[in-house]
């Protein structure tokens, strides 16, 4: 494997079995015909979809790393970690996975009764046409229903109107723990990144703990160029990696054709000093 810092990997990217809208094998022709090379899907809480994007990544004539993103709560927020290269049939992480997802249904139950108390009836009726896998209920369902339903314009407008702490169908929610999420990927030969660190509403202090305890904990690398950091942002994350020796990620987060703004495959390079995150999985790359 190259270790050509200008590969077009693109290691972050969510399909059906959590909360995008296209199959593990639709996402992979659009990232071949976006001129991607080395791919991984990474839906929440969720690995059923390894296997067929790898075959799909290898009917399409690109590299694969099997991947996750994993949803942890640190220091009172929930902060997203992403797991690459590791083994997908590992019985530890399965089960890690299967627990964290457990409290989806509960808790979409309690967005509908939030909700419907701000007037919008039928929530998780509407959520569920949405979904394509039963156990990952996200907000991104409801998001589609509130758009379908003519509530808000697009689902960027939901999450400033709703969803979010302190308004209509918010409700807190405890996931994994940081250690156990590094751990699910590291004991399965994987690598763990810290997605899109800008969207944490961290203070300083807290950024440096969440940093520092990832490092301690075993984690490797964090995503520097992805859909969710603004230019100014891929610097001061790049200065972040270099501060704490982190290796480096690159992945669009592509969810639908139809939301957000970064299709797959399509965004910078990584800076030229760091450490590409693949080149620590060279033998794990598919
Ligand atoms: P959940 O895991 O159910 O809490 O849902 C989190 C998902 O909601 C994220 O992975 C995104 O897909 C989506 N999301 C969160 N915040 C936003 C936002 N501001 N704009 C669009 N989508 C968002
Ligand atoms: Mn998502
Ligand atoms: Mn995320
Ligand atoms: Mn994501």
């Amino acid at each position: 494997m190259t270790s050509k810092k200008i590969l077009n990997a693109d290691l972050h990217c969510h399909s059906v079995v959590s909360d995008g809208t296209l199959t593990p094998e639709a996402l992979a022709e659009r990232a071949k015909t976006n001129g991607v090379e080395l791919w991984s899907l990474t839906d929440h809480d969720e690995i059923g979809g390894q296997h067929r994007a790898a075959a799909a990544a290898k009917a399409n004539g690109m590299k694969y790393l099997t991947g996750t993103e994993i949803s942890v709560t640190f220091a009172g927020e929930t902060v997203h970690i992403v797991g690459l290269g590791f083994d997908a049939d590992d019985a530890a992480m399965q089960q890690g996975l299967h627990a964290t997802r457990g409290g989806r249904g509960q808790r979409a139950m309690e967005m509908s009764a939030s909700l419907a108390q701000a007037g919008i009836e039928g929530a998780y009726e509407g959520a569920l046409k949405f979904v394509g896998n039963p156990e990952l209920i996200s907000r991104t369902h409801f998001a589609r229903f509130l758009v379908e339903s003519g509530v808000c314009k697009e689902t960027s407008e939901v999450f400033r109107k709703y969803l979010t702490e302190g308004k209509p169908g918010y409700v807190p929610h405890r996931w994994a723990s940081l250690h156990d999420a590094v751990a699910w990927i590291t004991s399965a030969k994987g690598v763990a990144v810290i997605a899109h660190p800008a969207r944490y509403k961290f203070s300083p202090t807290e950024e440096y703990a969440l940093f520092t305890e990832f490092k301690a904990h075993g984690g490797q690398a964090v995503e520097v160029i992805t859909g969710s950091h603004s230019t100014q942002e891929y610097l001061k994350y790049a200065e972040t990696a270099r501060e704490f020796g982190l290796a480096a990620s690159r992945g669009s987060d592509f969810h639908s054709p139809d939301e957000g703004h970064t299709d797959l495959g399509i965004l910078p390079f990584l800076p030229d000093d760091l450490t590409p995150v693949w080149e620590l999985l060279e033998d794990r790359i598919q």
